[in-house]
């Protein structure tokens, strides 16, 4: 896995703010610590969606060097020009170049001169861009063109020959990156090795926010941690992604995260009733065959996860077999969990147990009702009183 740390442009075609210098002067911070400060929120999701931690995790701002002799490559081998906005890749000179997205040749407008800074084509694409003069950038590196930074495609393209060879099977990324980031890192690739870059590509799809009252109340930029504060366990986000095949998009909306909670509750619930329980299944090779043929079709989560379920309301599956299930689902299924009541809810218990010290009954009631509309329960004892989710 690898990390694009270098600051990006807001645009794939080279024009545009940079992404990180933006931040810059919106977060006060310098490039690079936002890059770091991104790198780590990243790390900590990935664990707490309990993703097994890729053997390499590296940096495109380490890879410099790979990435200026990867340029010299393909600059030996007549793919780039330059001008005054750095180093670019001549699309045309490829002979296949787009096939990835199929893009159409005569689409290309190849050899139609376009406006950016002197770029031969349209889908001619920076390797190198310069720094400006009168600007100091955070990121800059000295190069055997000059000082700048890489462009964003040459930083895959170098960190993943290094550590996977000039081909390799399986190469994942989003969707959105098909017709011009993925496009360009064969081009890179291709062009300077000869040889195919990768066997099978692996798109995932967008999740989509549909759901108009969050937009509409600006929230459109939901991160794991905004949803951990609300309550939610970060695996009940995973279980909602497990409901949808990696290439079919997600609708995220609060309502599907409830079910996707409830649905992990269950499950773990009922898989932890199975624990020590003496089971008369004898074989499970058959289903655990056919679990298996669900994630050899290429990753069929959804129809793997309600599997799991059928047998488990059929009595047809062991403790044993349903925890070999998890190592693939990771929903941590032998874990019981206490569940984490959210913040507003502690808040009104406890002003609800302050109006009740004061004698305020009534005043302490209606408390207690917001509390119950909320889906939860305060419960009084001699010890002090307890929030309990309502089931
Ligand atoms: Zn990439």
């Amino acid at each position: 896995m690898n990390i694009t740390d270098v600051g990006h442009l807001t645009s794939d075609a080279d024009i545009g703010e940079d992404k990180l210098e933006l931040a810059k002067s919106r977060e006060r911070k310098s490039a690079w610590e936002i890059a770091e400060f991104y790198t780590k929120t990243f790390k900590d999701d990935m664990k707490a969606l309990n993703l097994i931690p890729p053997d390499i995790l590296c940096k495109a701002t380490d890879h410099i060097k790979e990435q200026i002799s990867l340029i010299k490559e393909l600059e030996k081998k007549g793919f780039t020009y330059g001008n005054e906005d750095g180093i670019y890749f001549n699309t045309s000179k490829l002979k296949d170049y787009g096939k990835l997205a199929r893009l159409k040749k005569d689409k290309l407008k190849f050899g139609i001169r376009v406006d950016i800074k002197d770029k031969k084509h349209a889908t001619d694409f920076a390797l190198w861009k310069f720094s400006l003069k009168t600007h100091k950038r955070d990121m800059e590196w000295k190069s055997p063109w000059g000082v700048g930074f890489p462009g964003w495609h040459i930083e895959c393209s170098a960190m993943a020959m290094k550590y996977l060879g000039d081909s390799f099977d399986i190469h994942c990324g989003g969707i959105d990156h098909i017709p011009v980031h993925h496009t360009n890192e064969i081009a890179q690739s291709e062009g300077a090795t000869g040889k195919k870059f990768v066997n099978y590509w692996l798109h995932g799809e967008f999740l989509v926010l549909k759901d108009a009252k969050m937009t509409k109340s600006g929230e459109n930029f939901i991160t794991l941690n905004s949803l951990t504060e609300r309550g939610y366990d970060p695996l009940a986000y995973r279980y909602l992604c497990l409901t949808a095949h990696y290439k079919s998009p997600l609708d995220f909306t609060y309502e599907s995260l409830d079910s996707a909670q409830t649905g992990l509750n269950r499950l773990r619930n009922k898989i932890l009733g199975l624990k020590g329980k003496k089971s008369n299944i004898k074989n499970t090779s058959a289903y655990e065959k056919e679990f298996l043929d669900h994630i050899n079709d290429d990753l069929n989560l959804p129809r793997a996860l309600a599997l799991l379920w059928k047998l488990i309301e059929d009595d047809k599956i062991d403790y044993k077999s349903a925890i070999k299930f998890d190592s693939v689902l990771g929903l941590e299924l032998d874990k019981e969990k206490k569940e984490k009541i959210p913040k507003e809810i502690i808040k009104l218990a406890g002003e609800r147990d302050r109006l009740r010290k004061e004698k305020k009954w009534k005043e302490a009631d209606i408390v207690r009702d917001k509390i119950a509309k909320l889906g939860y329960i305060v419960e009084d004892s001699d010890s002090g009183f307890k929030i309990k989710k309502l089931t």
